[in-house]
């Protein structure tokens, strides 16, 4: 496919907000997309140039870029930087200089969009002495040949400013929807749907229209399914464009290929999991960081929560898991934490984290040792152990773990009995750690859903609610008074709406932010402000600068309060935002589309509601 038609459609996505009309473009592009550019447009669009689990490193900053497009239209540097400065988005700018370059492009050729990512891939893995020069050449060729639709996004991609505002949902909706006709020839979906519609009375007018909705709904379940326990969005849009909706049975779990991790619903006490559950494993919650290994042979892969390849991190875990483990294939998660080898206890999340870093890596690993508490197991030695029942597959990791060094199972009991889980769950808070996680005895292994498979009970602190929440940052405020030092004063930020796939104010925050926290933040969020709003954020405050949805944060409250001004799950005018919220933390480890969501959100509320109920009952 040529870069000018996919350019095209990017500028025609930019400039859409409604959700179900940039589906419908992008399902347009994704049918039109050959074979050989599929994979690549997909990744384009998620502003990677691979999958999730890849690193993408451009290094390439706004300098390079400038010079890069001063190189080709033969204006000054010293042009660009005004422009930009007036215009604050390269993107833009390149635009404006390549559709007026001054000297004729010799070399000017039909970019391709092979031809686009392939310079991009090159930019990114370029190192050592001349590289500079390298990436230099590499992106002006490019700006070369490009017309001014094609420079705006050839210069947003390797700032990761892409801005067009299409989340891994819209992605696979698309998808889902190119296969519509072949979702209808399934006689088994189509019974289904056409049962549920009978119940429901829909009306005959309606019922092409709800039928076809429906339909792509299976669809794109049937992908997320896939997509859940391989996370490489663009080579499951290949396989589904070479052999359609039949592709979709090849893709099984591999070795190296990270798994999305099952995550835990909450309920208020003992008594609510019980009853919910009946008897069931508990498990103490550790304070450390996930990851997810795979072991094949002498080879191995660690990857955290967000599905990041950590592998060379960890090269203490990468041992024992050669050593400890006696299998040849294994996909096993659990928690790495930091302990104290004389003491025996485990070390704060804060001296935890230290260890996820890129230099110094042996001498932190020897200054703070990890323990890996394994705790679920989804392959081994060649099956998929993520349908079997949570019981089996504990039995399972018992007999392939012993008591190591460095790797053992998290402490857990079985009990149908409230006060057996009360006092193990006061027993884990005296020893430090975070609470319980209640388990399902027979649930599957659920990959990237929160069900209640799994359940959390956390120690609660006074005053506030029992969990934290993690935010989006989408905008902040300039500081005032001694504040200003710094730029920041405070943040405005969001959850997930996973129905619409925006992200919906939820609180403005201005306290448990250190002066060292605003540097750091000013820095980071300086890169990707703009005046004008992301196309994925949904918020009536207006931030004096707006954010692309990029950085989670963890925020502790005292309650969640209905409030007319912030769009969280609103509902009759009024939405849900919380009451004061402070900065716990930013959460390295969770992507925007991972943040608390609007339907936790809401169930958060309902039990605040019900604890808050009882307290008064008891009180009174
Ligand atoms: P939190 O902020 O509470 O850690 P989260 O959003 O990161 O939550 P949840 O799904 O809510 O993730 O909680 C489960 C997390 O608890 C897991 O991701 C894992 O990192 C951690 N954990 C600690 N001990 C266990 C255990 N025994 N079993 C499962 N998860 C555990």
């Amino acid at each position: 496919m040529q870069f000018k038609e996919l350019a095209s459609y990017f500028d025609l996505i930019e400039k859409t907000s409604s959700r179900l009309d940039m589906t419908k473009i992008l399902a347009e592009l994704l049918e039109k997309a050959d074979e050989e550019s599929i994979k690549k447009i997909v990744f384009l669009c998620q502003g990677r140039l691979g999958a999730n689990y890849e690193k993408l490193e451009f290094g390439l900053g706004e300098k390079m870029v400038i010079e890069a497009i001063a190189k080709a239209t033969g204006f000054t540097k010293k042009e660009i930087e005004k422009k930009f400065r007036e215009k604050g988005d390269l993107g833009l700018v390149a635009e404006e200089f390549c559709s007026q370059k001054k000297q004729s492009a010799l070399f000017s050729t039909e970019l391709t969009v092979k031809k686009v990512f392939e310079n991009l891939i090159k930019i990114s893995q370029v190192e050592g002495t001349g590289s500079k020069e390298l990436k230099l050449k590499l992106m002006a060729e490019l700006f070369n040949s490009a017309s001014g639709t094609e420079s705006r996004f050839i210069a947003r991609i390797p700032l990761e400013n892409l801005r067009l505002g299409i989340g891994d949902p819209t992605i696979m909706d698309a998808l889902a929807a190119n296969l519509l006709d072949e979702g209808k020839q399934n006689a088994e979906w189509k019974k289904e749907i056409e049962k549920e519609m009978k119940e429901k009375k829909i009306k005959e007018k309606n019922w092409i229209d709800e039928f076809d909705r429906k339909m792509k709904l299976k669809l794109r379940e049937r992908i997320e399914e896939k997509y859940n326990i391989y996370s490489d969005l663009g080579a499951i849009s290949e396989i589904l464009k070479v052999k359609r909706l039949n592709g979709l049975k090849e893709i099984q779990i591999q070795l190296g290929i990270p798994i999305r991790p099952t995550l835990a619903e909450r309920l208020n006490s003992p008594e609510e999991i019980i009853k919910k559950l009946g008897k069931c494993a508990v498990e103490s919650k550790y304070d450390g960081f996930r990851i997810q290994c795979h072991k094949e042979g002498k080879k191995v892969w660690i990857y955290s929560r967000q599905s990041e390849n950590m592998t060379s991190m960890f090269p203490d875990i990468v041992k024992a898991l050669k050593e400890e483990i006696k299998t040849e294939k294994v996909i096993l998660e659990g928690e790495a934490i930091a302990f104290n080898e004389l003491t025996g206890n485990f070390l704060s999340f804060q001296l935890t984290i230290q260890r996820k870093r890129k230099y110094g890596i042996e001498d932190k690993a020897k200054e703070f040792p990890l323990k890996l508490f394994v705790f679920d197991l989804m392959f081994l030695e060649g099956k998929n152990f993520m349908e079997k029942p949570f019981l089996e597959r504990r039995k399972k990791l018992n007999e392939i773990i012993g008591k190591g060094k460095t790797i053992s199972l998290t402490k857990t009991i079985t009990t149908d009995k409230a006060e057996k889980l009360e006092e193990f769950f006061e027993e884990s808070i005296s020893k430090g750690l975070e609470g319980i996680i209640a388990k399902d005895l027979n649930a599957k292994y659920i990959a990237g859903k929160r069900k209640f498979a799994w359940i959390k009970l956390k120690r609660s602190y006074k005053g506030e609610l029992n969990d934290s929440i993690d935010g989006v940052i989408i905008g902040y405020y300039t500081g005032k008074g001694k504040r200003t030092e710094f730029g920041l004063g405070a943040l405005l930020t969001a959850v997930y709406s996973e129905k619409e796939d925006v992200f919906k104010s939820v609180a403005k925050i201005g306290t448990g932010l250190t002066d060292k926290n605003l540097a750091e933040l000013e820095k980071i969020l300086k890169k990707i402000s703009s005046k004008k709003k992301p196309a994925r954020v949904q918020s009536e405050l207006e931030p004096d600068f707006w954010v692309e949805p990029k950085y989670v944060i963890e925020i502790r409250a005292d309650e969640i309060t209905k409030s007319p001004v912030h769009l969280a799950a609103k509902r009759e005018g009024k939405g849900l935002a919380l009451r004061f919220p402070r900065l716990i933390s930013i959460r390295t480890d969770k992507k925007p589309e991972e943040a608390t969501n609007e339907t936790e959100l809401k169930k958060m509320f309902a039990q605040q509601k019900q604890i808050n109920e009882e307290n008064q009952e008891q009180n009174y």
